[in-house]
């Protein structure tokens, strides 16, 4: 971390190393809160309203209170994106129930919250490192995992412990992604939305609550229609997985990364698929 990298808690830039929330927050002792991740290429932000609409989105389906106003959160933004020097990096936003008090004074744990709280806001901006174009070539592998989540997928809350238990197996037996699936039906990855090929056509799990609504699947949806490929939304088994001719997955911060080997077994041939890297090279070339 630089000496004078400037994070944004509640309406200031603070330093980095001296910045404070209280551990009586609801956000460290419940996971009592919502995030946002908007990545930024050659410091622009990508798809800055689609992001900051599911930000308003997952506040509103916690009933977390949204503290500013979008020309607000607008303002806040530029002024902390202004104390960087990088270049690709992604804008961290996590808004949490805070800190209630009682007559004054903290409630410190309690389910139940009052009315009148004051959400916590919290924003930090970090490097980007993109995956190389050998690693993209190649396709990355992947294990596939029971999905233990609650049903809640659709909100981008900051409780993550499963998703980041997933992340880290797939991580510990040298693969690059868990890919989750729920009564045998394939939902998305710890971190990352699902689609495979088969036929020439994209076939990706519908937007229901056991996914994230991820903003860079529905930029593919976009893509894929200027490139003229059909893409569908349907039920994705097991089977049609590890039998399609091509998987990737996408998410902000990585775009679309061809999968080549799940669970050891080798799909196309056991490197990247031409659609899924015709995919990846166009989605580059629009936000550069
Ligand atoms: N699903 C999950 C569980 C994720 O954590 C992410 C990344 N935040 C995604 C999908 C992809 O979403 P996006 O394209 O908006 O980054």
């Amino acid at each position: 971390m630089s000496s004078k990298e400037k994070v944004f808690i509640n309406g200031d830039l603070s330093d980095a190393t001296s910045a404070k929330i209280s551990p009586f927050d609801r956000g460290f002792l419940f996971a009592d809160g919502v995030y946002e991740l908007i990545p930024f290429f050659s410091n622009k932000p990508f798809l800055l309203d689609e992001h900051y609409l599911r930000l308003s989105r997952s506040l509103q389906k916690m009933e977390i209170k949204n503290p500013y106003t979008e020309e607000e959160w607008k303002s806040h933004i530029s002024n902390l994106v202004e104390t960087t020097d990088l270049k690709n990096f992604y804008l961290y936003i996590q808004v949490t129930r805070g800190t209630p008090e009682l007559n004054g004074v903290s409630r410190k744990r309690d389910h139940v919250y009052p009315e009148d709280y004051k959400s916590t806001v919290f924003m930090f901006l970090s490097e980007i490192t993109l995956l190389s174009q050998d690693d993209i070539s190649s396709g990355q592998e992947a294990i596939t995992l029971e999905d233990m989540r609650w049903y809640l997928c659709d909100i981008k809350s900051i409780s993550l412990a499963y998703n980041a238990y997933a992340r880290d197996l797939a991580n510990k037996k040298g693969a690059f992604e868990s890919i989750l699936k729920r009564d045998n039906l394939i939902t998305e990855g710890s971190s990352s939305n699902i689609f495979i090929i088969k036929n020439n056509k994209i076939i990706t799990p519908k937007s229901n609550n056991l996914i994230l609504h991820g903003i860079t699947r529905g930029f593919v949806f976009k893509l894929a229609k200027k490139m003229n490929i059909e893409i569908l939304e349907k039920d994705i088994t097991y089977e049609d997985l590890m039998n399609s001719d091509e998987v990737f997955v996408t998410n902000s911060t990585q775009s679309v990364v061809p999968i080549s080997v799940i669970d050891g077994k080798k799909i196309n041939s056991g490197s990247a698929g031409p659609l899924s890297l015709e995919l990846s090279k166009n989605f580059i070339s629009e936000y550069q």
